[in-house]
């Protein structure tokens, strides 16, 4: 199953998305990874990318979907795979389905992590002073949020229009959010209990 995994920056995308991996055994497809692991190589790609979120700015569209879809057509994606982070404007979910289509699929599920902006604050804090990311300075984490609310929110409504959205309640300790997550990816699924 092709999942989007939902949520403002400091929802907890990132860790639910490792633990939820490895469980599905499906990819995990991280633009945010791997537009960085871009810039760390010194790509092209990664440097045009790395002036856009260095300042909390959304890469291009064309870009972002260029590097998703090379991802899609690895052996590995054919089955599903885990989008973190992606897609963040509603031309990028628009795309994404001409992607899917193309392989006879389609987008399944769309989990959206709900935390308050209180909270979201102080874990972007929190992460700044543990991780040192050039793009979690007050400023653009600033940034980031308004783009979120201007760009990226939207995308929900696209996706709830066909019914794909469920919401989970991204507060309280990690355990609990992965068991309503795991909840969320059973029910889809009509399969056995996801641990
Ligand atoms: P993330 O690790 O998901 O928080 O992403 C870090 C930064 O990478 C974002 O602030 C954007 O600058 C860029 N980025 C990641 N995913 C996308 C996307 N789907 N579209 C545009 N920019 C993205």
């Amino acid at each position: 199953m092709f999942i989007v995994l939902f949520g403002p920056p400091g929802s907890g995308k990132g860790t639910q998305a490792h633990r939820l991996v490895r469980h599905l055994r499906i990819p995990h497809l991280s633009t945010g990874e791997m537009l960085r692991d871009a810039k760390r190589q010194g790509s092209a790609l990664g440097l045009t990318a790395a002036s856009f979120m260095d300042h909390g700015r959304l890469v291009p569209d064309d870009l972002v979907v260029g590097v998703v879809s090379e991802r899609l057509s690895s052996p590995d994606c054919q089955g599903g795979c885990l989008f973190d982070g992606f897609p963040r404007t509603v031309e990028q979910a628009r795309l994404l389905d001409d992607e899917l289509a193309r392989r006879q699929s389609q987008v399944g599920l769309v989990i959206n992590l709900c935390v308050e902006t209180t909270e979201l604050e102080r874990r972007m804090r929190d992460r700044q002073k543990n991780e040192h990311r050039v793009d979690d300075t007050p400023e653009t984490i600033r940034r980031r949020m308004r783009v979120f609310h201007a760009q990226t929110a939207p995308v929900l409504s696209y996706y709830e229009t066909r019914q794909l959205v469920v919401s989970i309640d991204g507060q309280g300790g990690m355990d609990a959010v992965y068991e309503r997550i795991c909840a969320a990816v059973e029910q889809q699924r009509g399969s056995a209990p996801v641990n």
